[in-house]
């Protein structure tokens, strides 16, 4: 099972505990994907490709209006391959009721989003459950909510920046989709929504992408590093020889020969190291120093005989 799907069932078993919110919840099932339908509005239709929301809608429903009479329908395609589910609310009276409530949501003023911040929660849960998907975190960080309906896209835009969450909207297909990218924010949202095990996965493979990054920066850190040391050493070894074959190393005045033969001797120590093995010491840059003069008079000769 993908890592959306887990999020989804984990979010189709979290029923609010306020009527406020079981209300708000439905209303965005009702909002994505809800209708009254018949001519004279005879049945209140909610439907789903889940079975589980299907279940959870009913539960919702049945909550908020103890006795209501529901049907659930549920239409395969041909390959069996997707379904349709449809919770109805079977009685007229019943069904304009349950719209009534809906319409009459709390809403704060001037704003597209619901007053209370527990509903705008459940909002943003059952939109995710209607039209919700959320990317493996080992892949990249994505999560979205599409919707063929503007006014729901902007109630969900609105609800999530509401949370300060950074969400973004698009068009595609027809659709438009609301986005997060950020790993942080996404997790801000998971855990608003109450999907507390999607959040400890999502958080797990976070840390071992950022583990595993840091130990990529630091091996090429290192290697480039351990490059540069090797190519400098090697240079100052092919200096130390010329000069060798040329005027013998007896020739260097004293100091100067006993860098060179250090080096020699030691191909891959630091210059700190060198320094620490003259007698008597001599620092960094005073080796550094010697090596420049090295490599001075090597170049030298290569102009000279070459
Ligand atoms: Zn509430």
């Amino acid at each position: 099972m993908s890592f959306s799907e887990d999020t989804r069932n984990e979010l189709a078993r979290v029923v609010p505990t306020a009527r406020c919110c079981r209300l708000a919840e439905l209303s965005a099932f009702y909002d994505l994907d809800g209708m009254l339908m018949g001519t004279d509005n005879q049945y209140l239709d909610f439907t789903t490709s889940s079975l589980q929301v299907a279940r959870k809608i009913l539960t919702l429903l049945r909550s908020l209006y103890p006795g209501i009479a529901t049907q659930v329908l549920v239409m395969r395609s041909r390959s069996r391959r997707t379904q349709i589910c449809t919770v109805r609310v079977l009685k007229s009276a019943e069904a304009q009721k349950v719209y009534q409530d809906l319409k009459e949501l709390d809403y704060a003023e001037g704003q597209p989003y619901l007053r209370k911040k527990c509903c705008r929660r459940a909002y943003i849960r059952g939109a995710f459950l209607g039209h919700g998907s959320i990317t493996n975190p080992e892949r990249t960080y994505h999560l979205e909510i599409s919707t063929d309906h503007s006014h729901a896209a902007a109630k969900v835009l609105a609800a999530l920046h509401s949370f300060h969450l950074d969400a973004g909207i698009v068009q595609r297909k027809g659709s438009l989709v609301v986005y997060l990218k950020d790993g942080d924010q996404i997790v801000t949202l998971l855990n608003l929504m109450g999907a507390h095990q999607a959040l400890l996965h999502f958080e797990n493979v976070r840390v071992l992408k950022d583990v595993r990054n840091q130990v990529n920066r630091l091996v090429n850190c290192e290697t480039a590093n351990v490059d540069k040391t090797v190519k400098a050493a090697m240079s100052q070894i092919e200096a130390i020889r010329l000069i060798e074959e040329h005027d013998g190393l007896d020739q260097l005045h004293p100091k100067l020969r006993e860098v060179a033969l250090l080096r020699q001797q030691y191909p891959y120590a630091s210059l700190k190291e060198l320094g620490d093995m003259c007698n008597p010491p001599m620092s960094k840059s005073g080796v550094n120093y010697r090596i420049r003069q090295l490599k001075a008079r090597a170049a030298e000769i290569a102009r000279l005989y070459s």
